[in-house]
């Protein structure tokens, strides 16, 4: 038994001290003197530049480990690279058995895994022993099942290349597992950097990678800081970032690489809300408390820490809950009836202490149980903050320690608007016994999981991820998978410098034989003017001028925006209903065929019969998807259900291309109302005139108001608007190079998702299977609904 042991003092607890052993980690440990260099290349690298990680239950040091220089990680991304040419081409099987190998071997040395982990970590050895550790391992064996047969499920795709993987402390090897196990069972290699204060269990994972044999450069595993992480995210031969850990770097990795045409998925913080209504069974209710904040000392991205416990039972519950607070055993996180373990390191511990200390300030009562502290290491007691309100710092900022705050609620709409008055949406947590109440809330909460009667149940078949500012992605389940492949849109031509080029009028048009109507904008169901009051004139390719349209600004933007943020019916009506209106513009179109023709015809100088043709088959296409598009249920390893919802992202901009601009404009328009989006659609600056005609046609078909809405002006400063705008939840932008690298880089405003071309023309008229399939994905997120039942 090592000396960490002796610092635990239990005598105050029912139960007596039952530590778990450490010898093998130390053992373990000692081999390698204690002393880590980076995995690359199938070896280790000799120890070089190294810093301390610590024990945070002692505060003494464990290892030593390496910090990787800008040529470490060259060095890693280039084996990566070289391994993936032979990785991807290996056979299904082979790859599945390879996959299947790592997942026995973890389960093999899962108790020395879980010690090394408590003791890196601070988290008590009950978690890291029954939930990190065998949740690391389902998902190696969930994937080695993917390996064999993801071809079936996504046939035409492909792996992407080398994955740059970037993760956190609180669940070191769960959140390894997570990133290496898609990534390698999709034929993709991978260099990956664990955090700097918990290595421990990835290089132990390193080990297993050998003993399995995996060909040598496809996991690949430096350790370092926070500039390590950023030479990986910016590594030109990096395909994809794949990023768990705070917002604020999210938002850095996005920003930095933009208009680099890497894939990025980021699981980022949250606040997420637990919500108890009166009728719930409020002894479970208690327990999901423990289980929601106090799991992992609050360190858990989707930690419930604020409690939304409804008026008429708000005393009762927390007097419950106080009572509960004194009985949770903190302390020695080795010793098997320890609830509660260490704060990761002093700097998280002094943060908890700041933030608690804000909110004190601010107004809010501190509750906390008198419970014995240890006398060395990192450690916070579970704290309650009552008489909190949803504007005080500590409601909206997330703490990420064991600390809940509590707001009252009176009805179920009050309980909705709170829950989602957050920047974050990465989960929630719903306690009542009336399951028509519970799924009637469950797809109000702006998050990606919700968990019905329960709380941090988690699986790999179950896709996990936010809405909002908590990121995007998935990590687990086919919507996981599909981070790791491509999106081959193959463009009509390869790109080139020159990008769409913007139409100069000349300086004395001709004017034409006829009278021309100055179009409107189409805001909130109504045709307006423009707040400039300004328009444009639009000249055909003879230089002839042949329409006007509003010169829109930020004004109309936010008009626009606003009207879509507010026009709920269209999200909330049947699919059904979706698709008979999405049939009835098409018959409203086909009605005025010869007369669109004829606008494109004046615009482009080419024939627009079959343009429309090909307009009204991609509506009916899309009207077709509407009630097809649907979401599937999960068989997650407990008595119950997860219900993956396909739902609407929300307000979604699209700036539209010039190219065949009556049917690119309807393709994106009508697949992202399909899905039940709401709409600001920025026509082709060259040639609006078509997509403003269209608002006869959507008047006509009973398409409630707001849920589209068209602004016509200079694309390239509406656009600048629409990406930095905080009400927009994604920007599809179909643009040039330039465009695109703008649209990624403002998107962090919000976290915006964001669907860009780079500079690149597609074929819209006959076009290829995956432009028609595409924007369904892209027009929505996944919520995991998980509802367990019975005892
Ligand atoms: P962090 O963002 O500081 O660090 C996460 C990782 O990023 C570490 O490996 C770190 O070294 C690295 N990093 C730091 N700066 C970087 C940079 N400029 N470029 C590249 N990499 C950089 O977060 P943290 O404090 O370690 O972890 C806590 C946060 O993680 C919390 O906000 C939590 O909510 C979040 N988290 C989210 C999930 C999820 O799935 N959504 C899961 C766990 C944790
Ligand atoms: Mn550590």
């Amino acid at each position: 038994m090592n000396q960490d042991n002796k610092t635990t003092d239990n005598e105050n607890f029912a139960y007596g001290p039952s530590p778990e052993s450490t010898e093998k980690a130390f053992t373990w440990l000692a081999k390698s003197k204690n002393n880590f260099g980076h995995f690359i290349g199938g070896k280790f690298t000799n120890p070089k530049n190294t810093f301390k990680t610590l024990n945070p239950a002692t505060g003494k040091v464990l290892a030593r480990l390496s910090n990787a220089t800008e040529e470490d990680v060259k060095k890693a991304v280039k084996s990566g690279k070289s391994a993936f040419k032979t990785w991807k081409n290996i056979s299904s099987f082979q790859r599945a058995k390879y996959i299947y190998a790592l997942a026995r071997l973890i389960q093999k040395n899962s108790r020395i895994l879980a010690v090394l982990e408590t003791l890196d970590n601070g988290k008590p050895i009950r978690e890291s022993r029954d939930i990190d550790i065998p949740l690391a391992t389902r998902h190696f064996y969930h994937h080695a099942g993917w390996a064999k047969i993801y071809k079936h499920k996504f046939p035409g795709k492909e792996p992407l290349g080398v994955i740059g993987q970037i993760i956190p402390w609180n669940f070191p090897l769960l959140m390894l597992a997570w990133k290496i196990a898609p990534a390698l069972a999709t034929g993709n290699t991978v260099v990956l950097k664990p955090a700097e204060t918990t290595s421990l269990t990835a290089l132990f994972f390193a080990e297993l990678c050998i003993e399995a044999k995996i060909p040598a450069g496809v996991v690949n595993i430096v350790t370092g800081d926070g500039k390590t992480g950023s030479w990986i995210a910016n590594h030109k031969d990096i395909s994809k970032i794949a990023f768990t850990g705070s917002t604020e770097v999210g938002r850095l990795l996005r920003k930095n690489t933009a208009g680099e045409g890497k894939k990025i998925t980021l699981e980022l913080g949250g606040k997420s809300a637990f919500l108890v209504f009166e009728d719930a069974d409020l002894d479970s209710a208690i327990e999901g408390v423990v289980d929601s904040i106090w799991f992992n000392q609050g360190e858990v991205c989707c930690a419930g820490s604020r409690l939304l416990v409804q008026e008429g039972i708000q005393k009762n519950f927390l007097s419950k809950l106080k009572r509960r607070m004194e009985r949770l055993h903190l302390g020695n996180p080795l010793d098997k009836s320890t609830d509660i373990g260490a704060i990761n390191s002093s700097q998280q511990l002094a943060k908890i202490k700041k933030l608690v200390a804000s909110g004190e300030k601010e107004g809010a009562k501190i509750y906390q149980p008198k419970l014995k502290m240890p006398a060395e290491g990192f450690f916070y007691p579970p704290t309650l903050l009552e008489e909190t309100h949803q504007s005080m710092d500590i409601c909206q900022t997330e703490i990420f320690g064991p600390v809940l705050t509590v707001i009252p609620f009176r009805t179920p709409k009050e309980a909705v608007a709170i829950a989602n008055n957050s920047r974050y949406g990465l989960s929630a947590s719903i306690w009542t016994e009336n399951i028509n109440l519970g799924l009637d809330i469950a797809p109000r909460l702006k998050v990606g999981v919700v968990w019905i009667n329960s709380t941090n149940l988690f699986d790999a078949s179950a896709g996990f991820g936010g809405y909002r500012e908590s990121g995007y992605g998935r990590e687990g389940g086919m919507e996981g998978l599909r981070e790791y492949l491509t999106e081959p849109i193959a463009p009509e031509k390869n790109k080139s410098k020159k990008t769409i080029s913007k139409h100069v009028p000349p300086a004395l048009p001709k004017q034409r034989n006829r009278i021309d109507r100055t179009r409107k904008l189409f805001i909130d169901g109504k045709q307006k003017r423009s707040d400039s009051g300004y328009d444009r004139k639009i000249f055909n390719s003879k230089n002839e001028l042949i329409g006007q349209v509003p010169d829109g600004n930020r004004k109309d933007i936010r008009d626009a925006v606003e009207a879509a943020t507010q026009a709920g019916k269209w999200k909330n009506m049947t699919a059904h209903n979706r698709a008979q209106i999405l049939y009835y513009a098409a018959e409203n179109l086909e009605l005025r065929k010869e007369e669109f023709s004829n606008t494109i015809q004046n615009m482009t100088g080419k024939d627009g019969r079959h343009e429309v043709e090909s307009t009204l088959e991609t509506i009916f296409h899309y009207a077709a998807w509407a009630d097809k598009f649907e979401g599937i249920i999960h068989d997650i390893p407990i008595r119950g259900v997860s219900l993956a919802l396909n739902e609407p992202i929300g307000v979604l901009g699209i700036v539209c291309p010039d190219k065949n601009p009556l049917l690119s404009f309807v393709h994106l328009v009508f697949s992202a109302l399909c899905t039940g989006n709401n709409i600001v659609a920025i026509p082709s600056e060259r040639f609006p005139l078509c997509a403003l005609d269209l608002y006869q046609i959507f008047e006509s078909s009973d398409m409630p108001a707001g849920t589209i809405n068209i602004i016509t002006g200079e694309q390239d400063s509406l656009t600048q608007i629409l990406a930095s705008h905080m009400g927009v939840d994604a920007l599809w932008y179909f643009g040039d190079g330039g465009g695109s690298k703008m649209v990624e880089k403002l998107s962090i405003s919000n976290l915006k998702q964001t669907w860009v071309n780079d500079g690149q023309e597609y074929k819209w008229i006959e076009p290829f299977k995956e432009l028609m399939e595409l924007p369904l994905y892209k027009g929505t997120q996944v919520k995991n609904v998980w509802i367990p039942y019975g005892e």
